[in-house]
């Protein structure tokens, strides 16, 4: 089985093995939760030739910035020696790899941990599990299989991950077993108060401010769907600067916008150049908003997903709005 076959490529790394982990752009808590969290465990294997990277900017956003295993990050850009293995979490496909795709083909094996239905099966080894909450879950059962004991620094990184993938445990995906994943990573004596505090519940006065400013302009519309409303808001380049904000503080935004009662799909447009937008989709589940995702080129899950678009904001929103129809989730 694919297990097999991952747990026999950690088993026959040599003694002075290279192993690479890498996880997609823009990382999120569960690409970095997971990534790190399976890299202290590796180096309770006794793995030591050990680097963590992912491509784009390398900045970890402050909620981040704490996380044990930050040591292991390098840049991705540099003359690494090619790994005897890699191993990749939480990228869909290898769009999301950036500069760091080639790693893939050039490593002596390549192991793709993911969550995402839409996983590409690039790399050798799947453990793709469409129904796991958060990356972090394969993690947690390569862990165990590869006898590697929960410690409280390997649970807070998969404890960010699992927590900032089901929105803390409210999303659809928090089933029995997510909540039995989370007690034993509880029971090593990790303080969810302050890891929630820290990733969810702090940010710079200034993020607060912009927040007013970009919730202030978000627009409610029919969509094409019958009866189902979009609600959209979008944030310049120029927002981040005049508030002397980092792109990340944006990632919570579309929290803020999704409650929006009146409607059942939400987009947040991030400007990423001077005519491109990362654009943030969530679903409460008429549309499915992966489908939206990858018709306009990017991926993600039924009711959470994203691309990039081109062209002004109101551009990108009609690009949405036309696919929309063609997305609804039949009942
Ligand atoms: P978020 O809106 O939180 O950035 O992303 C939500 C989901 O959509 C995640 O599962 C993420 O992997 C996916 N996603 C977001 N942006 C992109 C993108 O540009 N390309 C692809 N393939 N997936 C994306
Ligand atoms: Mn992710
Ligand atoms: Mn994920």
């Amino acid at each position: 089985s694919d297990w097999a076959a991952a747990v026999a490529a950690v088993r026959r790394l040599p003694a002075d093995a290279r192993v690479l982990l890498i996880c997609h752009v823009n990382p999120d808590g569960d690409a970095l939760g997971s990534m790190l969290g399976f890299g202290l465990g590796l180096r309770r294997l006794g793995v030591r030739h050990l680097q963590a990277t992912f491509p784009g900017p390398p900045e970890v956003p402050e909620p981040f910035r704490w996380l044990p295993g930050l040591d292991l990050l390098v840049p991705s850009t540099g003359a690494y020696p090619d790994p005897d293995l890699v191993v990749c979490f939480d990228a869909a496909s290898e769009s999301r790899l950036g500069e760091l795709v080639d790693r893939l083909d050039t490593a002596g094996d390549a192991l793709v941990l993911d969550h995402h239905a839409s996983n590409t099966r690039f790399g050798r080894v799947h453990l793709v599990d469409p129904a796991a909450a958060a990356t972090s879950v394969v993690v947690d059962e390569l862990l165990t299989r590869l006898d590697v004991p929960l410690d409280a620094e390997i649970a807070q990184c998969l404890y960010v991950a699992l927590t900032t993938d089901t929105g803390s445990f409210r999303f659809e995906a928090t089933t029995p077993a997510v909540h039995q994943f989370a007690a034993r990573l509880l029971a090593t004596g990790i303080r969810p108060g302050d890891i929630s505090r820290q990733v969810f519940d702090t940010r710079p006065f200034g993020a607060v401010r912009l927040f007013g400013e970009v919730l202030g302009r978000a627009r409610l519309e029919p969509s094409a769907a019958a009866g189902h409303g979009l609600v959209w808001t979008y944030a310049t380049q120029d927002d981040l600067a005049r508030h002397d904000q980092r792109p990340y503080v944006l990632e919570a935004l579309i929290d803020s916008v999704r409650c929006t009662a009146e409607a059942d799909v939400a987009c947040v447009l991030k400007q990423v150049g001077p005519a491109e937008w990362a654009v943030s989709m969530r679903s409460k589940g008429a549309v499915d908003v992966s489908a939206v995702a990858v018709a306009l080129g990017g991926g993600g899950h039924r009711f959470a997903a994203g691309f990039t678009g081109a062209g002004s904001a109101e551009d990108v929103v009609r690009s949405i709005r036309a696919e929309l129809d063609g997305a609804l989730i039949a009942r």
